[in-house]
C-alpha cells in the first residue's frame, strides 16, 4: 500500500527557539529535531510516516554540499514503492531556491513538499503546525506531482514561487500567476492550475564534489553601477553570471561594455529581472544578447544557469524548460 509520507527535516525557524522574552523575530533556527515538530502537530498522531533528520541549519547558510545530499535523499525516497510523497523542512530563507533545484533536477512523480514557518516553535502563535499538516495532506494529495511549496494556507509551484515578504506569516507569492491551490477554511484543497511538470536533469548531474560546481554569481543592475564585479568574476573564474536587471531585463550600459570586454573569460549570462513580479520578455536590443530567466527570481536564475552549465559539462544537453 502507498500511503507513506517521508519528512525529512533541514532546520529553520519552524525548528527554532526563542530564549524566553524575546520576540518572535529573536531567535535561534533549527534548534528542535524533526520528531519534535512531528510531535506538535495533533493531526499527524495517526499518520503513517517516516522521519528524517537531514541536517539542522538556518537556511540562509544553504550550501551546495547539503543540495547534492537533500537531492538524493529525497530520490532515495521517491524510488521505493511504499512512500506517497516527501515532505521537507526547511528555513524560508533559500526555500524558493532548494524548490527551484529539486524540480530541476528530480521533476517528481510524486509530490515532494517544502515548508517552514515564519514564527518559531516556541512561539505561542507558532505557525509552523499548521503548515506542516497542509504539508503532509499535500504529500497525500492524489494525483499530485512535482515540487510544491505549502505556507499559510497556499501551495505554490517551483518554478514561480518567492519569499515575499520579510516577515509576515503569509510572507511567500508566485508572482502574476498565483498560488497553484488552497486550503479553504474547511481543510479541503481547491487546486486553480496545473502541477509543476517538466523533464528531470537527472541526480546524476549533482554528483561532482561540490566545490567544482561551476562558480556562478549574481550581479545588480543600478543606477551609477560599474563594472568592476563583472572584471572581478571573470579574473577569478566564475563559469556565469546572472544579472539582476532592471524592469524588463535591462542593463546598465557600464555592466554591458564589462560584458562584452570580458569576453575571453567565455561567462555564461542570464536575466533576471529585479522587480518584484512579471517575467522577462525577449525584445530586440536592451541587453538581448543574452538570454531571459523569465520569471525565475535572479537567485532561482543563478540555479538554473548553474544546472545548465554541470549538465553541459557531463555531455548532456540540458532538456528545455519553458522559461
Ligand atoms: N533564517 C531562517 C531560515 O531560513 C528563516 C526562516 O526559516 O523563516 O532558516
Amino acid at each position: 500500500m502507498q500511503n507513506l509520507v517521508v519528512i525529512l527535516g533541514t532546520g529553520g525557524t519552524i525548528a527554532g527557539i526563542a530564549p524566553e522574552g524575546q520576540s518572535d523575530l529573536a531567535y535561534q533556527a533549527a534548534q528542535l529535531p524533526i520528531d519534535a515538530l512531528v510531535r506538535a502537530v495533533p493531526e499527524l498522531a495517526d499518520a503513517t510516516l517516516e522521519l528524517e533528520q537531514v541536517a539542522q541549519l538556518d537556511s540562509k547558510d544553504m550550501t551546495h554540499a547539503l543540495w547534492q545530499t537533500l537531492a538524493q535523499r529525497v530520490h532515495h525516497h521517491l524510488v521505493r514503492a511504499e512512500v506517497q510523497g516527501i515532505v521537507v523542512t526547511h528555513g524560508t530563507d533559500t526555500m524558493e531556491e532548494t524548490a527551484y533545484l529539486l524540480q530541476r533536477v528530480l521533476a517528481p512523480a510524486k509530490p515532494v513538499v517544502l515548508t517552514g514557518a515564519m514564527r518559531p516553535a516556541s512561539s505561542r502563535h507558532a505557525d509552523g503546525p499548521a503548515n506542516l499538516a497542509d504539508a503532509v495532506a499535500l504529500a497525500r494529495e492524489p494525483g499530485a506531482h512535482g515540487v510544491l511549496v505549502a505556507m499559510a494556507g497556499s501551495v505554490h509551484g517551483a518554478a514561480d514561487v518567492r519569499k515575499a515578504h520579510a516577515h509576515k506569516l503569509d510572507a511567500f507569492g508566485s508572482g502574476d500567476v498565483g498560488p497553484l491551490a488552497r486550503f479553504e477554511d474547511d481543510g479541503a484543497l481547491r487546486r486553480l492550475r496545473a502541477w509543476p511538470a517538466g523533464d528531470a536533469l537527472g541526480v546524476a548531474v549533482l554528483d561532482a564534489t561540490p566545490e567544482s560546481w561551476p562558480v556562478v554569481e549574481i550581479v545588480t543592475s543600478h543606477a551609477g553601477a560599474s563594472g568592476a564585479l563583472i572584471d572581478a568574476l571573470a579574473r577569478g573564474g566564475a563559469k556565469g553570471i546572472v544579472i539582476a536587471a532592471t524592469g524588463n531585463g535591462t542593463v546598465h550600459r557600464a555592466i554591458e561594455q564589462a560584458l562584452e570586454g570580458a569576453a575571453w573569460a567565455d561567462l555564461a549570462v542570464m536575466r533576471a529581472t529585479r522587480c518584484c513580479d512579471g517575467a522577462v520578455l525577449d525584445v530586440e536590443g536592451a541587453g538581448a544578447a543574452w538570454p531571459s530567466a523569465g520569471a525565475l527570481t535572479p537567485a532561482k536564475a543563478r540555479v538554473e544557469l548553474m544546472l545548465r552549465l554541470m549538465a553541459r559539462r557531463e555531455g548532456a544537453s540540458a532538456p528545455a524548460r519553458p522559461l
